[in-house]
This record gives structure tokens, C-alpha cells and sequence, in this order.
């Protein structure tokens, strides 16, 4: 089956006891057991909930992998995730990630004796620079967050095989509809399910996709033991989200592609990031692992901060927001809002600059956008 039709019938077949079309939310703590340890599969919903189960299988199957693990944000996904490894280890991540992703690390797995070194995307080799005898994971993102670099991950996955480590990739910008990572060499996928796959803003969640089994036990007795579980009715409304994922994904592309190329042309515009635009060694990467370039985009504003407040001001379309994958367009400021958690130095050695603005580029139709953004540009 192809990914659209798995989208909407993977892990959702009618409900055996009604004929009910869609999953039901499958809305219990808990189970009746026919006698002791005699049940139907579910005891108790921490541990397993139909809806859920519904989720993870779709999940699994749309990043093409065998076992998937649904949690109650993206970033408890990447707690348990981190936490398959224990004191005196090592982690090495991309440098240009997730502020939230970063703030974990050093907030919270450092105290607990987990070293993080961060590999220059940009510079050949540095991965495997990073790499010590206590490594035990390689933790990217590709496209990375704001700037949107690409990362080899069939060359990254050749690094970490040989050196005995495991390879993650944090999915979330592709989505499953551009890019499966576990195809092209990776160990773990992990998406905040908050952004395109949910895709409407309306729900915080996280996901796990493995192919290993053993991971993949590990990773449930996490789940379970840890806790960080989404309800019923979240795992609902992202099953219901995940159906157009495919529609919404070429939408957001077309859309990204347009303003990218409008943008790039822009007299106030000093630089366009986004891998579709050709020339650049992330295009060429792109478009060999990815099937499209994705829905976001970051530009590098002519002028200086109060250049950039007052196009912002004038945005009436893109809302001021964090977040991103939502089908409404949306706008931030990643010095100030997703990367604020980032000290300052750090930001300015990954090229987080002041100007940089970054877009979730919407499905609205594209000629408003555009608009929207010629307007605010105008006002610098
Ligand atoms: C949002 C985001 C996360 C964190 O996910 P939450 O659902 O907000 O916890 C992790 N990685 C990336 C790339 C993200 O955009």
C-alpha cells in the first residue's frame, strides 16, 4: 500500500464490536480481566490503550518501521530515548537542533552523568571527531531547526554502525510524507507529532519508530515505566490530523517553494534557507534522501532588530507563534523565542543571528502569503 492509503487505514480497521468506521476514543484507565493475568491485551492505559495503539501502529508503518511508541509531548519521546543510556556515557548531537532538545541535555541528562558534544553540521568528519569509547548514540535533526541544513544520514548511519553507536534522527521537520529515516540507515526516529503530523496545532504530542526489537522492549518498559503517555482523545485527534498528512505536506511544499524563491529575490531579504532552493551542497544531500523540501523556511532580514520587529508588526496573515506544521502560516524569532533557552555565544556560533526570522510556511493560498510578506517587507 502506498503511504496515503496507509495514512488513513493502517492500525484503524472498523471497530469489531460496533462496525464504527473510526477508531473509537477509547476513553479508560483500565481493563476487566477475565481472570487473573487473563485479558484482552489491555490492563491498565499507562501500559497500553486501544486509541494509542491505533497511533503507533500507523506511525510505525508510515516511517516504515516495525514498532512505534506514542508519548505526551516530543520531547518526553526524546527523554526516553536519552534515557536508554546511563551514567558515564556519552551522547554526541548536531549542533543546530531543537532549543528544547539542547535545554535536555544540559538541563537535565548532564546532572545526571551523561556527557553531550555538539558536531558542527557543517564541517566534514565531525561526527566522527566527536565520537569517544563511552559513545552510545549519534542524535540528529535533518532538516536541521532554524536553519534548515541536511544532514547525510546514509553516510552518518555507515559512521555509526562502525563505531558501534546508534543513530537518531528527530523526524519532525520532514515529517514520514519527505523523509524515513530508518530506510536510509538510522536506529531510532523520533517526531514531535505536535507540528505536521498532528498538523492542526491543536494537540502536544511525541512519537518513537524502531525496527530493532530489543530497542524497541526497551523503549516500551521506558514508556511505560516513565509514564509520559498521551491520553486517548490526543492520540484521536492525531490519528484524525495524520490522515491528510500526504495532501497537507505537498501543499506546504508548494507553497515554501513559491515564497522561498520570492523571498530570495527580495531586496530586503539578505538570505533564503530553505533545501529546495538549488546551488547549495543541502539541496544536492536533499534531494537524494528526501522525496520533497518541506514546509519551513528562514530568512536573514536587511538591517537590525528593530528591522525585524517592525516586519513582524506587519505580518497580518503569518501569526507571531512558536511552533510550526500547523496548517495556518506562522512566524518567529528564534533568538527570542525557540532558541532563547540557547545562551547567546552558543547562539551566535550556530548562526542564530538577530535577523533571523524563521517561517511555518501554511496552506493558505500562497498569493496571500506573499502579500502578507511583501506588506511587512515594505515597512523595514
Ligand atoms: C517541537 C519540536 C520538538 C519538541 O516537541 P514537543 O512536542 O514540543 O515536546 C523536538 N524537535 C523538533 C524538531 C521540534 O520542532
Amino acid at each position: 500500500m502506498e503511504f496515503e492509503t496507509k495514512a488513513i487505514h493502517a492500525g484503524q480497521e472498523s471497530d469489531p464490536s460496533t462496525g464504527a468506521v473510526i477508531v473509537p476514543v477509547f476513553q479508560t484507565s483500565t481493563y476487566q480481566q477475565d481472570a487473573i493475568g487473563k485479558h484482552k491485551g489491555y490492563e491498565y492505559s499507562r501500559t497500553g490503550n486501544p486509541t494509542r495503539t491505533a497511533l503507533e501502529t500507523c506511525l510505525a508503518e508510515l516511517e516504515g518501521g516495525k514498532y512505534g511508541l506514542a508519548f505526551s509531548s516530543g520531547l518526553a519521546a526524546t527523554t526516553a530515548v536519552f534515557s536508554l543510556f546511563g551514567k558515564g556515557t556519552h551522547i554526541v548531537l548536531g549542533d543546530d537542533l531543537y532549543g528544547g532538545t539542547y535545554r535536555l541535555m544540559e538541563k537535565v541528562f548532564t546532572k545526571w552523568g551523561i556527557s553531550a558534544t555538539y558536531a558542527d553540521v557543517d564541517t566534514p568528519g565531525s561526527f566522527e571527531e566527536a565520537l569517544t569509547t563511552k559513545t552510545r548514540l549519534i542524535w540528529i535533526e535533518t532538516p536541521t531547526n532554524p536553519l534548515l541544513k541536511i544532514i547525510d544520514i546514509k553516510h552518518l548511519a555507515e559512521v555509526a554502525k562502525a563505531a558501534r553507536v546508534l543513530l537518531a534522527v528527530d523526524n519532525t521537520f520532514a515529517s514520514p510524507y519527505f523523509q524515513n529515516p530508518l530506510g536510509l540507515g538510522a536506529d531510532i526516529v523520533v517526531h514531535s507529532t505536535t507540528k505536521y503530523i498532528n498538523g492542526h496545532s491543536d494537540v502536544v504530542g511525541g512519537a518513537v519508530v524502531v525496527n530493532d526489537e530489543a530497542l524497541y522492549s526497551e523503549l516500551k518498559f521506558l514508556q511505560n515505566a516513565a509514564g509520559a503517555v498521551p491520553g486517548p482523545w490526543d492520540c484521536w485527534l492525531t490519528l484524525r490530523g495524520l490522515k491528510t498528512l500526504a495532501v497537507r505536506m505537498r501543499e506546504h511544499e508548494k507553497n515554501a517553494k513559491c515564497l522561498a524563491e520570492f523571498l530570495a529575490g527580495h531586496e530586503k531579504v539578505a538570505k533564503v534557507y530553505y533545501p529546495g532552493l538549488a546551488g547549495t551542497r543541502d539541496h544536492e544531500i536533499a534531494a537524494v534522501q528526501m522525496r520533497g523540501f518541506g514546509g519551513m523556511l528562514s530568512l536573514e532580514i536587511v538591517g537590525d532588530v528593530a528591522a525585524v520587529e517592525r516586519f513582524l508588526s506587519g505580518l497580518k496573515v503569518f501569526l507571531l507563534a512558536e511552533s510550526l506544521g500547523g496548517v495556518e502560516s506562522l512566524v518567529s524569532h528564534p533568538a527570542q523565542m525557540t532558541h532563547a533557552s540557547m545562551p547567546e555565544a552558543e547562539r551566535r556560533k550556530r548562526g542564530i543571528t538577530d535577523t533571523l526570522v524563521r517561517l511555518s510556511v501554511g496552506i493558505e493560498n500562497v498569493e496571500d502569503l506573499k502579500a502578507d510578506l511583501e506588506n511587512a517587507l515594505r515597512r523595514i
